[in-house]
């Protein structure tokens, strides 16, 4: 049976061409970056060819740019950070942000290290700007935390409009740009956004590495060694940095072509379980390709009240998706997003995520299947 793999905001296929860079360092060139012999000279290198890949592909400068093992390092990194060493006493956010963001400033608030407000959301989960501006007034030199592309429902935020508001009222923004590096072009020449995060898994990178973008150096998260500008100990993921910087690089080299295809692809599913299946409903901006990443299909299904059975009816099929996002998946507590949204509603939630290499016949299918799990499920 073939597989059909809609979960690629949960993680992506490595790139051929990505793990074929990979291997020799894997093999071959295996120094330690901090040694001082040839080959430790030789890895010292590469990760600093391919810090300046990734800095000129976010038009920043090299120095900006730090290695971490992927996102929720890098976000917990920046928000301790400034909590806890850049006087940041208050961090302004939303309650649908990924738990790498939510639990972190939940916890830093129940230390007692500082204070947590959230945004309003419209009913659909999209930011309330007016809300945001009168927030960060009444909180200057506070640290606005605000994902750019929600990984459950996919809204987006604009980010130009958001970092604009932050900076009139001398506040910081955090985004959580996980979601859309390597799927939208990011230009920090002209986006005043002064923390940015990236894992390479979401991109068709390796696992296990990321970076964070921060204009100065930060305290480090993971104490350690001087790696990494002293802001990240540890011996630096070689393999791993030299695959994101590659991944990175041919994302954004095809990016123009694999957006086109996706949002055909996206209309083509929306389109398809509209037709197929009536009574379905659309979760956050999903449906509205103006409004939520090319990538991310959200939907409820209504007269199903169990994700986990459709999920597994799905899977026994060959069709892998997700339920409100990959970690919630089989949890009991549901997804915070949508209860956030649709405060005690127990109906079906499935994510489609949609990658670079889904065909349209695999949507069709995947529609198809799914209608007919659902017919059988109604009311179960
Ligand atoms: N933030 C968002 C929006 C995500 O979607 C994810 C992964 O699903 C993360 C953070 C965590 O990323 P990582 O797996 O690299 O730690």
């Amino acid at each position: 049976m073939n597989k059909v793999y809609l979960d690629n905001a949960a993680t992506t296929a490595l790139d051929a061409r990505v793990l074929e860079l990979m291997l020799p360092y894997l093999q071959n060139t295996y120094g330690n970056p901090s040694s001082v012999h040839g080959y430790g000279r030789e890895a010292r290198t590469l990760i600093e060819k391919a810090r300046r890949k990734v800095a000129e592909l976010l038009s920043v400068s090299p120095s900006e740019i730090f290695f971490t093992s992927g996102a929720t390092e890098s976000n917990n990194t920046i928000l301790f950070g400034n909590v806890l060493h850049n006087g940041i006493k208050h961090i302004i956010t939303s309650p649908i942000e990924h738990h790498a963001v939510l639990h972190t400033v939940q916890y830093l608030e129940k230390m007692g290290w500082c204070k947590v407000s959230y945004v309003k959301l419209d009913p659909k989960g999209g930011v309330d700007l007016e809300d945001l501006e009168n927030q960060t007034k009444k909180h200057p030199n506070s640290l606005v935390s605000l994902m750019h592309a929600n990984n459950e429902i996919g809204n987006l935020i604009d980010l130009a409009l958001v970092a604009n508001i932050c900076k009139e009222n001398q506040c910081l923004l955090h985004s959580d740009t996980v979601q859309t590096i390597g799927q939208v072009k990011h230009d920090l020449k002209n986006t005043p956004l002064d923390f940015m995060v990236g894992s390479a898994h979401k991109f068709y990178g390796p696992k296990g590495v990321g970076f964070l973008y921060s204009k100065n150096p930060i305290a480090p998260f993971i104490h350690g060694g001087a790696q990494e500008r002293n802001v990240r100990g540890g011996t630096e993921n070689l393999h791993g940095i030299i695959g994101l910087a590659k991944a990175m690089e041919i994302s954004y080299a095809e990016m123009e072509a694999n957006q086109n295809r996706t949002l055909y692809l996206k209309r083509l599913l929306i389109e398809s379980l509209q037709q197929n299946i009536p009574d379905v409903v659309f979760n956050g901006y999903s449906n509205d390709v103006e409004k939520s990443i090319h990538k991310i299909v959200s939907i409820t299904l209504p007269n199903s009240q169990n994700s986990d059975l459709i999920l597994f009816s799905l899977d026994i099929e060959g069709i892998y998706v997700s339920g409100g996002s990959a970690c919630t998946s089989g949890s009991l507590i549901g997804s915070h997003v949508l209860n956030e949204l649709h405060p005690g509603s127990e109906n079906s939630v499935l994510r489609f995520s949609i990658g670079k290499d889904n065909t349209e016949e695999e949507i069709l299918n995947a529609v198809a299947v799914l209608q007919k799990i659902y017919q059988n499920n109604q009311g179960k």
